[in-house]
This record gives structure tokens, sequence and C-alpha cells, in this order.
């Protein structure tokens, strides 16, 4: 391979993830002569969740001035000298509250600004960079000498040796836009804009549906301050049917922020590739999912908190999350809410962790390096029994979102049911959608809405759904797989209906995962398993079958130095 002075990279995707990796870049002074950040929207680096496409005014991230990865310039010296109008809540005249969640637009703003400093900054290093926004890439070939063409803006064709796939979210529509009162995820939230004076259904209860609560809610009525920090809310005159019925499958509320006692993700937390490919050598070619819940979590635990850790030493992931969801599914969701309200608040008063939850989050964050290692069984563990826990837990529901929810509920106007994995909603021939699922007594119930919003949040796309269909056709990537450890199971569920399972040569049976193929260094595998060396797959949407707990912009940072040092290795002369 030759030298990555000599090479173009081609960014696909001007988001945070291309953003981190600009950054690594910059700081590695890894050079290539030439990088092509193609954007289809007109800002860089705010991406999909922080620009107008996934954000209103109302919206915020789940982390803090404190939390944000480091960056070139401080987030409050930016607002000092940027001016952003209509955020009063958060900073008057550039001071912030540095443990206060950042508004999603502030954010974006602040990110597209950093983004045009790192791009300076490559310039300074005598690389060439060339930024095109308002230039969707509609295919990528492979050419016979490897390199690639990137198709853009229409018809416009641009080499590069080197292309990373930084396409970020991604959004499929069903019925949206075809039949009215259908909407597939909650964004652009611009698209609401009525007064919906009757009940409202949300599938899902997490991070994505208290986007669109926070929408709704202020079309139909208003939030007053009351005191003890707490809010009321009053429908307004002409939305007094207005209601939001949640659903979901566990009946459960987000997990509140807390104070975190460790600064940030830090990279030590993960096994290194050679402690990796070590621990393989002598444990049957996999990694196993109970030695990394033994060194991410219980070691954690035990260091942290000696009285939980003799409770919980002995369990099994299993026993652990039964005891962990026991108590959330006992009480009533919103019950549970207020008591856990109560504990964070402590925490951040306090400025004391919550153990479990802390280590519980940095497991999720530690093990998306060595899943690719798992065995099937265990992915399938992990999925079935610990990501519905991690999920909750890793949502980080700021206190701010927290307070309107519950002005919401005093005031009657949110409820949340759960229901069974094979509910349905289909929509309703005149308008809206239908839902059909069991409550918890098993009675079977059809419920008529004249509007529905899927909030289950970004959908794990498959191989199919790639928009690059020359990627395709020419083998360059692959779905994502995993192999069993042990044949008799992968029987055993191929018996039961699971059409996941694919056979093999020699009785070898492997795990069809979502999303694409790709190996430790983010590199695509092609349809023979073969690394593709010069194509590199970060998009959130096509990772997350590999990489469990894949978003975020810790996960950005990161991943994307992951990217960069491979760059450097691989490139090298
Ligand atoms: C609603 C929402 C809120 C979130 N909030 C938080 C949060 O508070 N904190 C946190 O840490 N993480 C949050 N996340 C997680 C999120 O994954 C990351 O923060 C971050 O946005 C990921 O960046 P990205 O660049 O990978 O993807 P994206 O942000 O989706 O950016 C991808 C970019 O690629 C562009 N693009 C896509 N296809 C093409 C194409 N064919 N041609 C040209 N350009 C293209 C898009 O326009 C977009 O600008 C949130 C996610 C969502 C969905």
């Amino acid at each position: 391979m030759s030298d990555i002075n000599s090479q173009t990279v081609a960014l696909i995707g001007g988001g945070p993830a291309a953003l981190f990796l600009i950054k690594h870049i910059t700081a590695k002074k890894i050079k290539p002569r030439k990088i092509i950040i193609f954007e289809q929207n007109s800002h860089l680096g705010m991406g999909m969740p922080y620009g107008v496409s996934g954000a209103g005014k109302e919206h915020v991230a789940n982390i803090s001035a404190n939390e944000i990865p480091e960056l070139i310039t401080d987030l409050e010296d930016f607002l000092s000298k940027n001016e952003q109008s209509g955020f009063g809540d958060y900073y008057t005249t550039g001071k912030i509250n540095r443990d206060q969640v950042v508004p999603r637009l502030v954010l974006g703003k602040y990110l597209e600004n950093q983004f045009g400093i790192l791009i300076k900054m490559a310039k300074s290093q005598n690389i060439e960079v060339l930024t095109l926004v308002n230039t969707k890439v509609i295919d990528i070939q492979s050419n016979p000498d490897q390199s690639y063409t990137v198709i853009a803006g229409g018809d416009k064709k641009y080499g590069a040796d080197v292309v990373i796939l930084t396409t970020g979210h991604q959004w499929t529509k069903s019925f949206e836009g075809k039949h009215k009162g259908w909407f597939d995820s909650p964004y652009p939230p611009s698209k609401f804009v009525e007064t919906t004076n009757f009940p409202v259904a949300v599938k899902g209860a997490s991070l994505t549906a208290v986007d669109i609560i926070k929408t709704l809610s202020r079309l139909n009525g208003r939030f007053s301050g009351s005191k003890d920090n707490q809010l009321e809310y009053t429908l307004n005159d002409d939305a007094q049917d207005f209601r939001i019925h949640l659903y979901s499958l566990s009946g459960l509320l987000p997990a509140l922020r807390f104070h975190s006692e460790d600064e940030a993700f830090s990279t030590e937390w993960k096994m290194s590739l050679k402690e990796i490919y070590d621990y393989k050598k002598t444990h049957g070619g996999f990694v196993d999912l109970d030695y990394v819940f033994d060194i991410n979590f219980k070691k954690v635990i035990e260091k942290k908190d000696p009285e939980l850790y003799l409770e919980i030493k002995d369990l099994t992931i299993e026993e652990f999350v039964e005891k962990m969801m026991k108590l959330r599914k006992e009480l009533d969701s919103f019950q549970l809410f207020k008591a856990e309200y109560t504990e964070a608040e402590k925490s951040i008063k306090r400025h004391q962790s919550i153990t479990w939850k802390e280590a519980l989050t940095s497991f999720s964050y530690a093990m998306n390096y060595p899943a690719k290692h798992f065995s099937a069984e265990d992915m399938l563990r992990l999925t079935k029994t610990l990501m519905p826990l991690i999920s909750i837990i890793i949502a980080a529901l700021p206190q701010s979102s927290y307070r309107e929810i519950i002005a919401l509920y005093d005031a009657e106007v949110i409820s949340l049911s759960n229901v069974d994995a094979g509910s349905v909603v289909e929509p309703h021939e005149e308008e809206g959608a239908i839902y059909r699922f069991k409550n918890n007594d098993g009675k079977k119930k059809e419920l008529i809405y004249k509007m529905y919003v899927d909030a289950t949040g970004q959908r794990a796309m498959n191989y199919n759904d790639l928009p690059f269909e020359s990627l395709k056709k020419e083998g360059a990537v692959a779905s994502g797989y995993l192999s069993f450890k042990n044949a008799e199971n992968a029987v055993e569920l191929i018996k039961d209906g699971n059409e996941m399972i694919m056979k093999g040569d020699h009785d070898h049976f492997y795990l069809k995962v979502k999303g694409l193929s790709i190996n430790d260094n983010f590199q695509a595998l092609d349809s023979y398993g073969k690394v593709r060396e010069n194509l590199y797959i970060m998009s959130v949407a096509y990772i997350g079958g590999l990489n469990p707990d894949y978003s975020g912009l810790d996960f950005c940072d990161t991943a994307a130095e992951i990217i960069t040092d491979s760059l450097k290795k691989d490139w090298a002369m």
C-alpha cells in the first residue's frame, strides 16, 4: 500500500463522526494529501440530532458542557463569543452551568464552529480539504486499482483512495407522508405544527419518546414554574382533550442522569486488542461475555461498593438483571420515576455516584470492542438479557425533562402502558392507527388513534438498506455475523424458528446480526470475509449488530481515534 500522504480520504457524511475523525487526523498528524467531506445538509458538524433535522429549541442533549469529548475550544468560550438567542434558561451573557445539559441546537452550533476550526488546522498541516455541503452521496463504486469513485451532488464523480462511511442515523418511512396521522419518527420536529386535541399514541418510552413529548406538549399547552423547582402543565383552551399514551415493552421510563465520578469515557476501560486475542487463544476462539461482565462490571463494583459486591458477586448475568428489574417491575412506573429522581438529585447534590448505574454504563461502553469476538450464544444472551436493562440505565434522562414529564403526569395528560412482544400497530382505514396488544392481565386490547408516532429510536439497518448500491453489487460489504460455539445450540434455535441462523461448511453455524460486517478497526469485511483495508464503516445505523452500544459523542470520539490509528498503521510505507 502506498503512503497515506499521497492519498485522498473521503468522509461520507459531515456530522459529529466526521468532526471527530478530523480531530484525530490533525492531532496525530496523519496528513493525507486530501480530505473530501460530503454533507447532504447545509451545515457541517451538527449531524442529525443537533440541527433542525433532529431538534427544536425544546430539545436537550443528555450531556453537559463537562461531558463533551475534548475539542479545540471550550463550549463556554464559544458561547461568550457567539451569542445564541432563545436559550435564556441555559445561559445568560455567555455564562453556563457546566453540569447542566446542553440544548441540542446550541451544541450543534458549537460542533459546527469546531468543525471549521479543525478544517483550518488540517489546512495548516498542508492537507487539502474540500468541503461539499448540500451534496448527497448517491453511490460509491470500487475501481480495478482498489480506489473508489464517489458519486455525489447529482452525477459528479470524485476519486478517493480511502472511504469512511460516516452517514450516521437513517430513518426509514413506512406510511408517513402517505397516511394521515402516521409518523415513523419524531424527526424533524418542525413537521409537527398543529394542535392535536385528542389522544396521541406513542410507541416507545425512552429518549426518542421524550423528544416527541416535548414537541407535542408545547403545541397543546404550556409549562409554568412553581415553587420547589416543580413545573405545572396547563392545556390550551383548544386542546383540552390532548393526551399522550406511551406504549413500551418494559413499561418503564428511562433512568435519570446522576452524578458521575469518572470524568469521561476512557479508552483504557476496554480490553486491548492484545488482551482480546490472547484471551481467545485459550478460550476456544471467543471472548466470553461473562468474563467481560466480570472485569468491566463486577470488579468495578468490588472496588467502589464492596457491600453491593457481596450481594452480586455470585450472580449470573441473568440473575443480576432479574434482581435489578424485579424492583423496577414491582413499582408503578411513574412512582419509580419519582423515587429515582430523588435518588439522582441526592447523587448530584452530594457529588456521589450511583455506583451500579455508573459501572453498568462503563461496562456498556467497554463491551463494544470485545463484542465482535463473542460467540453467537453470548450475543443472543447480551441482546435478550442485559441490553434491555442497559438501554434504560444509559438513557441518562435530564432532570429538566423529568420535571416536564411529571408535570404532564400530574395534569393527567400522560400515561404509560406496557404491551406484549406480539403487539402490532397498523394504519387505521381513515387516519391514524389501530394499536393491538395484550395488557398486563393478558387481556386483548384494540385502540384507535387519530395520530401515531413511532418513537422507538434508531432501528438497526441491514445490508439491504445501504443506499450505496455498487458497494453491495461488487461484494465490498457484507452482513454482520458471529459463529456459534456449539452447533447443537444453533440447531435448537433453528427448530424454534430463528431465521437469522445460517449453516456453513462442516456443520459450522452462524448468527446473522444487524448491520454490516466490520473488524476491530471498523474496516469493512467483504462478501468473502476478507478485510477491505480502505473502506471504513462508522455509520451508527449499520454497526449496532457488532457494536451494541454504538452511539453518542463519546463513541464517535473513540471510534474515530481507532480509525485514525488504523490509517496511520495500515497506510504507512
Ligand atoms: C435524536 C437523537 C439525540 C441524540 N442525543 C445525543 C446526546 O444528547 N448525546 C450524545 O452523546 N449522543 C446523542 N445521540 C447519539 C448520536 O448518535 C451521536 O451523538 C452523533 O449524532 C452521531 O454522529 P454521526 O456523525 O455518526 O451521525 P449523524 O449525527 O446522523 O450525522 C451523519 C451526517 O451524515 C450526513 N449524511 C448521511 N447520509 C449522507 C449522504 N448520502 N451524503 C452526504 N451526507 C450524508 C447527514 O446529513 C448527517 O449530517 C443522539 C441521537 C439521536 C438520534
